[in-house]
């Protein structure tokens, strides 16, 4: 399929679970796609996979918590394909529970600089490119976390939040430019950062979601390609859930 043929499509965090799922999924319908991650041999396992298929792919190396890292994987992003049509930011981490008022300061601010910072980091960088050529499609992996709180983790419900505030605003002030910005919020998908939790833990998260079982990255991805593609032109500042019902009830 050639939905994305000669698009240019930069995802962060795409070493592992839905940001693998989503690399992959753009270079298979024919987008030339960037790898970023922290961790190099993650990334170039995601590319070689690519390849390996016959699709195009390149790894750049970037920590998203890093505004000048950011700033520099748009750049290179730019030198290696010379264009920038689609961004996905969806680099995030679980972060450390403890209760809101246990929570250390420290915890605080590592994962608001990479689930909330990160995501304005990327949104900024890469709307300034997509203004250069002419457009694009932002989509930003928030989280039902962005619209309820989840116990002993409220730097990750704080962090979801405000992606869903910066990508209404980014949306709207861009929007005559030919720049949509959207964000998804997945209920629990069954990928790496879940490896966390306690197997008991994992297994309740089931009991939550009225599908009767957790997500895969697969289903994000098809929405995720769905909203950075041309059959969403009308598509702006919005959030979708993909939750299997959780945030139905
Ligand atoms: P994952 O742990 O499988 O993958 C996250 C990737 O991000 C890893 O490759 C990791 O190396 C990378 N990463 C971490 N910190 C980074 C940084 N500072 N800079 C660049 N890369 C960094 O997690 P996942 O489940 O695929 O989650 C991806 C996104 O989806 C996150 O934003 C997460 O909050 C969100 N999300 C996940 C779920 C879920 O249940 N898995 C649900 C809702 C939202």
């Amino acid at each position: 399929m050639s939905r994305f043929l000669n698009k240019v499509a930069v995802v962060t965090g795409a070493g592992s679970g839905i940001g693998k799922t989503i690399v992959k999924a753009y270079a298979e319908q024919g987008a030339k796609g960037i790898v970023s991650d922290i961790n190099d041999k993650h990334g170039h396992t995601v590319v070689k996979a690519i390849q390996d298929l016959g699709g195009t792919a390149y790894y750049i190396k970037a920590n998203t918590a890093d505004p000048e890292q950011v700033e520099a994987l748009i750049a290179k992003t730019v030198e290696h394909y010379g264009r920038l049509d689609i961004m996905c930011n969806n680099a995030g981490i679980g972060g450390t529970p403890a209760p809101a008022a246990e929570t250390s300061i420290e915890d605080w601010k590592k994962i608001i600089d990479i689930n909330f910072n990160g995501v304005f980091y990327g949104c900024k960088y890469a709307t300034q490119q997509m203004l250069k050529n002419g457009g694009g499609a932002i989509v930003n992996i928030a989280s039902i976390h962005s619209i309820t709180a989840v116990a002993g983790h409220v730097g990750y419900a704080a962090s979801k939040h405000g992606v869903l505030g910066l990508t209404r605003n980014f949306g709207v002030e861009y929007a005559s430019q030919n720049i949509r910005v959207n964000a998804v919020g997945p209920g629990y998908i069954d990928t790496p950062l879940l490896d966390e939790l306690p197997a008991e833990q994992k297994q309740g998260l089931v009991s939550l979601h009225p599908i009767g079982r957790l997500g895969n990255a697969e289903e994000v991805a098809k929405l995720v390609l769905f909203l950075s593609s041309d059959e969403a032109t009308f598509i702006n500042g919005s959030y979708y859930n993909i939750d299997g019902g959780y945030t139905a009830i």
